[in-house]
């Protein structure tokens, strides 16, 4: 299924984000994960393309998104990137994405390695989200977007500009890089309205219930940090169960505001972390129904 009918049919989408694990021998992380969300009410469940990792991390992904299609009857959306690939790399990857039956793809560019400059078959992602609709109109193409702005972009309102050439590209849907703080992310619909972009933009939410979560992902993310938030990591980051609790209920609270507030989506990057997974769903399960009420 195209997943830009979903957002055609339902004022708010609920989807997830699994990961294939960077170590070759832990992809049952990932497997576990996906078993462990099955019955849930999620819309599509998206799939990263090596963040971070290796080439065989990055051949687990069409797999993954397969499966999830195969086996748990769940719409995927497959991440692709564009740094470290040549043309032929990309156009190979989009054979064996058609041939597993996903239809959606993520079309991001990466983040440019450490090292140096690398192979890199389209500088940015809305080239990529081109090349994808020039090569075959079976896919349906998604994109990335920055509430914050793009760490690489001038500012917030240069790297708008630059999203309104990812949507020109043919980019159906958008997902926001993780925040925080809701007014940020309100802050953020506000101007890209202007900007002319009107396709559905799903929030992308992270439960932080772990002290490592907080040193290694609200550091690297850049996401701002509300007193609320803060007063929650000063208070709790020694106390791994009140943690755990307090960062469940933070999730619980920007969702419940986000979907009374009408936003077209929530993106939950889950980590692979079923329990935590299961329990936002559980608790917010009701209010996408009431939303989604005809
Ligand atoms: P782009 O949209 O190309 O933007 C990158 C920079 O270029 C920005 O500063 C932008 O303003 C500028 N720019 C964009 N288009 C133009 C243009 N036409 N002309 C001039 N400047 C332009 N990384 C992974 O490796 N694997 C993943 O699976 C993955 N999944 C992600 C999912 C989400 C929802 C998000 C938000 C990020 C994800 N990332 C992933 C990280 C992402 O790859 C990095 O943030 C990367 O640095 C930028 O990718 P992008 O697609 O947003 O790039």
């Amino acid at each position: 299924m195209n997943i830009s009918n979903l957002y055609k049919s339902k004022k708010t989408v609920y989807s997830m984000e699994v990961f294939p694990p960077k170590k070759s021998g832990a992809v049952e992380t990932v497997y576990n994960t996906l078993y462990g969300l099955r019955g849930l009410p999620i819309d599509y469940i998206s799939v990263t393309y090596g963040a971070g990792g290796t080439d065989s991390q990055k051949d687990k992904t069409v797999e993954i998104a397969s499966l999830i299609k195969s086996e748990y009857g769940i719409e995927p959306l497959s991440h692709l990137t564009c740094v470290g690939s040549t043309k032929e790399q990309i156009a190979e990857t989009l054979t064996h994405l058609k041939n597993a039956g996903v239809q959606n793809i993520l079309a991001l560019r990466g983040d440019m390695p450490a090292e140096g400059p690398c192979e890199m078959a389209f500088p940015h992602a809305s080239d990529l989200a081109q090349f994808i609709r020039e090569q075959d109109s079976f896919f349906n193409v998604a994109g990335a977007c920055y509430p914050e702005g793009h760490v690489d972009a001038e500012s917030l309102d240069a790297d708008i500009e630059n999203l309104k050439k990812k949507v020109d590209a043919g980019v159906t849907h958008l997902t926001t890089q993780l925040f925080f703080d809701n007014e940020v992310f309100y802050r953020f619909m506000e101007k890209v309205e202007k900007a002319g972009i009107n396709v559905p933009i799903a929030a992308g939410i992270m439960p932080i219930i772990k002290k490592t979560q907080i040193e290694r992902t609200v550091s690297m993310c850049g996401a701002s940090i509300p007193a609320k938030f803060a007063r929650l990591i000063s208070r709790y980051s020694e106390s791994p169960e009140a943690l755990y609790s307090a960062g469940l209920s933070y999730t619980i609270d920007q969702i419940t505001d986000l979907v009374a507030s009408g936003v077209r989506g929530i993106h939950l990057y889950t980590m692979n972390n079923v329990e935590v997974a299961r329990a936002v769903t559980t608790a917010t399960e009701s209010l996408f129904e009431s939303v989604n009420k005809i």
